[in-house]
């Protein structure tokens, strides 16, 4: 590779225009829809991510055994 070389853009950033900005209602129905996706069907919590659909609920719910390792 020589020394120098030099590298340039393909398009100028001020042709890209503003930057999208999502409205509020936009915003809204995304949090709700991330809600929903947090939400365990099982024990009704927000799990804090968003639930596996292949699991179906949170890891908790999946795996009790690792919930409560103190229980007998
Ligand atoms: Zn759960």
């Amino acid at each position: 590779m020589p020394p120098g070389r030099r590298w340039a853009l393909l398009w100028d950033p001020a042709e890209l225009g503003p930057k999208r900005v999502p409205s509020p209602a936009q915003l809204a129905a995304l949090d709700r829809a991330l809600a929903a996706r947090r939400r365990c069907p099982i024990c009704r919590l927000d799990a804090g991510y968003c639930i596996p659909r292949s699991i179906g609920s949170c890891l908790e719910c999946a795996s009790p055994c690792t919930a409560t390792p103190t229980a007998a």
